[in-house]
């Protein structure tokens, strides 16, 4: 099952992309995280990346392209994906239909979480993210139970880098002029379903899973 999942940054798809994953046994495999692991790690990858993803602004395509290259070519991939965070614009859409194409193993579905844009920047203030097992919480709309800590592992809970007003503003105006023009590009394809990332979290997840079960 070759999917994307396709949002404003706050949308939601890391949420349901790690409990989707975790539903069909597949990757989630998002751009952000790798990129935040070669930014951890001191590459030279993780170097030319750091100033752009601080900035807001989108890494090079020839990074980020090449890193996707790199992860669907791996065994537990070849079942299929859930893509969180690329394509992101539409030079590195085609360039991943290209590689598909080469593989004759097309993308099937793409789904849009679609949320009003003056809630994605609560979202975005207010998200915090175990470092232990990933879980996602909001201080505003989700919080923890207790302050800081995981309910599932009682992890620390971190803010990330990108997470403050100045460098939100940046990521949301990127994403008006440069990804989401792929709603259009992939409606022209017939992949595109579109629905309302608003609302019970839960609830979001098996409307997507009823998208994924009908491929
Ligand atoms: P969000 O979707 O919440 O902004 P991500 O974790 O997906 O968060 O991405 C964080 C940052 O990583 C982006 O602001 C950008 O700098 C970089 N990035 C992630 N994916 C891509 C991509 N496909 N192309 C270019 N840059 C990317
Ligand atoms: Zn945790």
């Amino acid at each position: 099952m070759r999917t994307v999942l396709l949002g404003a940054p706050g949308s939601g798809k890391g949420t349901q992309g790690v409990v989707l994953a975790k539903k069909y046994k597949i990757p989630q495999i998002s751009t952000g995280d790798l990129l935040r692991a070669a930014v951890s790690a001191g590459s030279e990858l993780g170097k030319k990346a750091k100033s752009a993803m601080d900035a807001g602004a989108l890494v090079s395509d020839d990074i980020v392209i090449g890193l996707i290259g790199e992860r669907i070519s791996q065994d537990d991939a070849q079942q299929g994906y859930i893509l969180d965070g690329f394509p992101r614009n539409i030079p590195q859409a085609k360039a991943l239909d290209l590689m598909l194409s080469e593989l004759k193993q097309p993308l099937q579905s793409v789904v849009l979480l679609d949320v009003p844009f003056e809630e994605l920047m609560q979202r975005l203030t207010g998200r915090r993210t175990c470092v232990e097992c990933g879980a996602i919480y909001n201080v505003h709309l989700s919080p923890p139970k207790v302050e800081g800590h995981c309910d599932d592992c009682n992890g620390d809970l971190f803010q990330r880098a990108d997470d403050n007003e100045d460098t939100i503003g940046n990521r949301l105006n990127v994403y008006q002029e440069q990804t989401s023009p792929l709603v259009n590009y992939y409606q022209q394809q017939k992949k595109l379903h579109s629905l309302p990332g608003r609302g019970d979290v839960d609830n979001i997840t098996s409307m997507v899973g009823a998208i994924f079960d009908s491929i």
